[in-house]
């Protein structure tokens, strides 16, 4: 890691961080939109991927606006949330209703990690007077915010339907054996 000794290096510390975290979000959540077999959540995870990829186009113009070629910097925070996924998945052979409720939580715990880093680098360009950046950066936190959101009220749409046992209301038709019996 490069020396980081003034608030400027630590922005664009933050930065490199998001748009690796955000380069690896548009192939994880193909994936999402995959593994989902909620027509809503899937259509939330495809959705929010077309959005991510605006979001690094943001993040770009603001590495631009400061001078500096857009770099990713590894960001164990997002790779942690997706390990969690991975075994999750892997060891658990979860499906369904059940993988689904998983995967709200999962975009949930990713969008507040976003939301988080977010607020900083709107607060740290605020501060170093780079207005292009703070309407930049206040977009990306926007969507993040609206995609916690969403992902809310679709996990508690789903506990409710589990509470009441309608665990095909809403279900995307898919051949095998995740389709529950109507
Ligand atoms: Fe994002
Ligand atoms: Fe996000």
């Amino acid at each position: 890691m490069a020396q980081v000794t003034s608030p400027e290096e630590l922005f664009v510390h933050e930065l490199q961080d998001m748009y690796y975290a955000e380069n690896a979000l548009t192939k994880v959540l193909p994936q999402l939109a995959q593994e989902a077999s909620d027509r809503e959540l899937s259509r939330a995870f495809t959705r929010h991927l077309k959005e991510t990829e605006k979001q690094i186009r943001n993040l770009e113009r603001v590495f631009q606006d400061l001078g500096e070629t857009p770099q990713a910097h590894p960001c164990p925070g997002i790779e942690g949330i997706k390990k969690e996924h991975d075994d999750f998945v892997q060891e658990t052979k979860a499906s369904g209703q059940v993988l689904d409720m998983f995967l709200t939580g999962a975009a949930a715990r990713t969008e507040h990690y976003e939301i988080a880093a977010y607020t900083g680098l709107v607060s740290k360009a605020r501060a170093l007077k780079r207005r292009d950046a703070v309407e930049l950066l206040q977009e990306n936190l926007r969507q993040e915010k609206e995609t916690l959101k969403s992902v809310e009220s679709i996990s508690k749409r789903m506990l409710k339907e589990a509470s009441n046992g309608s665990s095909t209301a809403g279900r995307r038709s898919r051949a095998g054996s995740r389709r529950s019996p109507r």
